[in-house]
């Protein structure tokens, strides 16, 4: 078996050590330390990149610390609208969900739609039907919502209504999860899961959903997943972006990354940043803003997780 790699990201922002307490700010290293267990557990058995994402992403829609799946932001209307997708660097096939309301882990869905192997994606009514169809497990839309998000929502109508949505902390305005990983075949894959960002309009799409943009991955490249105001990172095709620059430019993976989020990203003052796996296992993790939360595990098997500056090694 090849070298393996794993590393994933719920999200990134201002993260003022104030908004959350001690304990919260554990709890979520608790969390992203699951998840990265159980996707490094079917890469160590040998199990496919994809499979790795899949699992990984699930722990993070299942928490109530990320915004996706439970506990994900709420649209201007106090609804939930989630966006997914899975991207396979081996075949280049991908699925992707938005707009969705009622499938409890719109990742799920995204790996049913990839495996259809018709439409990338689905919006709406129609990719909850695909959902239901699918045999995936399904949700009122009050589950995914917590008294957090209900908070930050109120927390950005007022500062809307101040005219002040710009100072809003960046925690209480998005995040998204999203897992890159190399298996042991060589293969690589990436998904990405979100709300958005909160109070955003009804039926508005982010680069979640956009292979190439929020997700990306291709063997020999890289895999990407992203997190950040989305617009941006739709209108620089960033997934797609760094794995040319790995590709055409032959830049190592951590330059690539670093140019796209220190530079094309930043330039526009919006919070940015992304994980990503190289083809030899490397491994980078950027970010523009105060924190993000992160993790990663070493071809050893060494795991780390991160909010802020401090790295912590933890053994889940
Ligand atoms: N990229 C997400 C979106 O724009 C939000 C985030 O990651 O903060 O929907």
């Amino acid at each position: 078996m090849g070298k393996i790699a794993l590393a994933i990201h719920g999200g990134c922002g201002v993260m003022a050590k104030l908004d959350l307490s001690d304990e919260e700010w554990a709890a979520a290293r608790v969390d992203l330390g699951r998840a990265l267990k159980a996707g490094w557990e079917i890469l160590r058995a040998g199990g496919t990149a994809l499979d790795a994402v899949q699992a990984a992403v699930v722990v993070m829609e299942d928490s109530p610390h990320f915004n996706a799946g439970y506990g994900a932001a709420l649209n201007t209307n106090g609804k939930h609208e989630l966006d997914a997708s899975i991207m396979d660097g081996r075949t280049l096939e991908a699925g992707a969900v938005t707009l969705v309301r009622r499938i409890r882990n719109p990742i799920k869905a995204a790996r049913k739609i990839m495996e259809n192997g018709d439409a990338i994606l689905l919006g709406g009514e129609a990719a909850d039907d695909f959902g239901r169809g699918a045999g995936l497990d399904m949700v009122e839309p009050d589950y995914f919502t917590t008294e957090r998000r209900v908070k930050a929502l109120a927390a950005m109508k007022a500062h809307a209504a101040a005219g002040t949505a710009a100072k809003a902390s960046e925690s209480e305005k998005h995040g998204t999860v999203g897992a890159v990983a190399l298996d042991g075949a060589g293969h690589l894959a990436a998904a990405t899961s979100t709300g958005g960002y909160n109070n955003k309009p009804e039926g508005r799409i982010g680069d979640t959903p956009i292979i190439g943009a929020g997700t990306y991955a291709r063997d020999g490249a890289c895999a990407v997943s992203g997190t950040g105001k989305g617009e941006y990172f739709m209108r620089y095709a960033v997934g797609h972006e760094v794995a040319a620059r790995v590709s055409y430019l032959g830049e190592s993976l951590e330059k690539a990354a670093a140019k796209v989020i220190q530079e094309d990203l930043k330039q526009h003052d919006i919070g940015a940043g992304l994980v990503a796996v190289g083809a030899d296992g490397s491994i980078t993790a950027p970010y523009n803003t105060d924190g993000m939360f992160r993790g990663w595990v070493t071809p050893e098997g060494k795991f780390h997780v991160a909010t802020h500056g401090e790295v912590f090694p933890i053994n889940p």
